[in-house]
């Protein structure tokens, strides 16, 4: 099982059309929780901007969210204009496979983008997705994620030490 990610970026804004480019990716499968929007649902500044730009660039997106919450991630999603999957059960294929559909492209043409390995960069790297790492916002986790969270941060300095 492939725990790394390919790629990691402090945070999502940072994810530049050039990144995108040099790795042949056309479109992003966006997480929610603490990738998009923090605990509170406060977006980053700049994630609209951001996304807007991309979009222009010739990015497709799409959300994945594991929250069954379906008006938050729908408002999310409404907020930066772009389809969502609520309910994603990642790290499984099926929600990944559900948004290839929407994206329209091959599994090699798309990065996803979160900050759990267990269910994001799991899931990617399964589908032979592209996988980019963020730093989650803020620290305040549902308590399931917060038991995830020691063992991700020692996989994630593993990963920082061999790319050393
Ligand atoms: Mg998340």
């Amino acid at each position: 099982m492939n725990l790394y990610p390919k790629e990691y970026v402090k945070d999502i804004r940072k994810i530049k059309i050039e990144l995108l480019n040099k790795n042949n990716i056309k479109g992003l499968i966006l997480d929610v929780d603490n990738t998009l929007i923090d605990y509170y649902k406060n977006f980053l500044e700049g994630t609209e901007q951001w996304c807007e730009d991309l979009k222009k660039q010739g990015i497709k997106m799409c959300i994945l969210s594991n929250s069954n919450k379906k008006e938050k991630v729908q408002s999310v999603a409404q907020k930066l204009d772009i389809p969502y999957i609520f309910f994603g059960t990642k790290p499984l294929k099926r929600g990944f496979k559900k948004a290839k559909t929407i994206l329209q492209l091959p599994s090699e043409n798309i990065a996803v983008v979160g900050d759990q390995i267990f269910t994001d960069i799991i899931g990617a790297n399964r589908c032979k997705m592209f996988s980019i790492l963020v730093d989650p916002i803020n620290q305040k986790d549902i308590w399931i994620t917060r038991l995830k969270r020691p063992i991700e941060e020692y996989i994630i300095k593993q990963y920082k030490n061999k790319n050393k």
